[in-house]
């Protein structure tokens, strides 16, 4: 992405290209400060690791990226697996039971987060966990839970729409040499938007009562909004599709368009990430302001800027942290122990998160519907009926 130099131990001389360039001879030049040499972070050479087990292990432990991109990639697998799994139902039901039956995989229901958020507020005021989309309220737990632990992680390393937005503007930057920064009195309004729609469903939820809710998730749609969801893709109208195109065009100019902008649950996590007991922090004392985390920053945050980012976009992606060249200077802190908390640690107590809770929903029970077999053939036959709109 960038092509930093730095020539020699004094003074440190580097050039930052394609998101700006930074020399000495710029105005306003950047104060950089020299990096002790015991304090300049050693580039690791992998390659010199024979064993590719070894070697992949050690990877994941001292390269940020390359363990994030890892987790991302799982997660990535994981969808395509459910999507694959849930394709082969559809087949089944739009067969009308002549093809084989596979079995609806729960985990469908992470892609239906309002029915999820209605589950687990009809969970709160009853009791009972609802029977028809459980697992989407455990899933809603898990991302929830890690939004208040590990800031938006969330986004950075496990979203699947995360993980194809940074795809696209990584592509844009390939193509266009950068992405669009979208300026600051524009950039906040923009922001904004996503917190909007979150209001407007937050507002229209809460306000159901526990009745209300049981009506809803129980009602023929609710048993087939996941169908709908596949059959809306899988003949997708013309203005859903422009929709798309322009999100997906939007994406490559700028970074994280959708994310940034729109997803009400990257608002969520947002606002959540403000009680996260760990913070991206910046050691003032060593800091040698050469503002390469800045340029690293997917979210435009200005961490050369601050001592702790406190920012609503931060994804705890940690790439400012692998960008900065100066040891113990830029690091995942807890707020709580005031220590560092290394990468592997962070992912480890996410993912394991995430698998604790629905690994409960399993073991509870509360993973699979009770929807059978001939209710679901019924719902197929007649998926177009009035009755299955709302
Ligand atoms: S501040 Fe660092 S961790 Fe947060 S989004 Fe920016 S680069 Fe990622
Ligand atoms: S914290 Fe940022 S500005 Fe300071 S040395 Fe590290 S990368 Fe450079």
């Amino acid at each position: 992405m960038n092509t930093n130099q730095f020539t020699g131990s004094s003074p440190v001389v580097f050039e930052i290209k394609n998101n700006r360039i930074h020399t000495f001879t710029e105005k306003p030049a950047p104060r950089v400060k020299k990096i002790p040499p015991d304090l300049r972070k050693k580039k690791i050479d992998f390659s010199s690791e024979p064993n590719i087990i070894k070697r992949f292990v050690w990877r994941l432990k001292e390269d940020h990226q390359f363990l994030r991109s890892t987790v991302q990639l799982a997660f990535v697998l994981l969808c395509i697996w459910i999507g694959f799994e849930f394709h082969l139902f559809m087949k089944w039901g739009m067969s009308g039971g002549e093809s084989a039956f596979v079995e609806r995989p729960p985990g469908v229901d992470g892609f239906l987060p309002i029915a999820s958020l209605m589950g687990l507020l009809h969970w709160l005021y009853t009791g009972t966990v609802n029977t028809i989309h459980p697992a989407g309220v455990f899933i809603f737990i898990a991302i929830v839970g890690i939004g208040l632990l590990f800031k938006k992680a969330f986004c950075s390393w496990m979203c699947p729409v995360g993980t194809l937005s940074e795809s696209l503007w990584m592509l844009g930057q390939k193509i266009f040499g950068r992405n669009i920064t979208v300026p600051r009195w524009l950039d906040y309004p923009l922001r904004s938007l996503k917190y909007l729609i979150l209001a407007f469903f937050v507002w229209t939820i809460f306000g159901m009562s526990a009745r209300v809710l049981e009506t809803f998730l129980y009602s023929p749609y609710a048993r087939v909004s996941d169908i709908k969801m596949f059959l809306f893709f899988a003949d997708i109208s013309n203005f859903a599709l422009t929709v798309l195109l322009i999100l997906i065009i939007g994406s490559v100019i700028i970074k994280n368009f959708w994310c940034r902008f729109l997803c009400p649950y990257g608002a969520l996590l947002g606002a959540l990430s403000w009680f996260s007991p760990v913070k991206i922090a910046r050691n003032k004392s060593t800091c040698i302001d050469c503002e390469l985390c800045t340029v690293a920053c997917p979210s435009n945050i200005k961490v050369h800027k601050v001592n702790k980012v406190h920012s609503d976009e931060c994804m705890a992606c940690m790439s400012c942290v692998q960008a900065c060249p100066v040891k113990n200077t830029l690091e995942m802190k807890s707020t709580v122990t005031y220590t560092r908390v290394p990468n592997i640690v962070f992912a480890s107590l996410m993912i394991g998160l995430f698998v604790a809770i629905t690994g409960l929903a399993m073991l509870m029970g509360a993973w699979q519907n009770d929807i059978s077999k001939e209710e679901y053939l019924r719902h197929f036959e007649n998926i177009n009926a009035p009755m299955y709109d709302h």
